[in-house]
């Protein structure tokens, strides 16, 4: 992930003092820690893990009403 600069196509792994860029001190940047909420988002596994502990109750729920 890098720095890039929508007016002058500026790509580098630091901006400017402000968050300019260093090139053409344009604030119409694109800084990539826009995006740090998907890096936090949960992984796959657990949205599996959470499926299968609920379908394990639901068995064991219609176990018990076979029964
Ligand atoms: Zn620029």
């Amino acid at each position: 992930m890098a720095f890039y600069c929508n007016d002058c196509s500026y790509r580098g792994k630091t901006s400017g003092h402000g968050g300019q860029c260093p090139a053409c001190g344009s604030f119409n940047v694109s800084v990539p820690r826009v995006n740090s909420d998907e890096q936090k988002a949960p992984p796959r596994w657990h949205k599996i893990a959470l499926v299968s502990s609920w379908s394990l109750l639901l068995v064991m729920i219609l176990w018990k009403l076979i029964r």
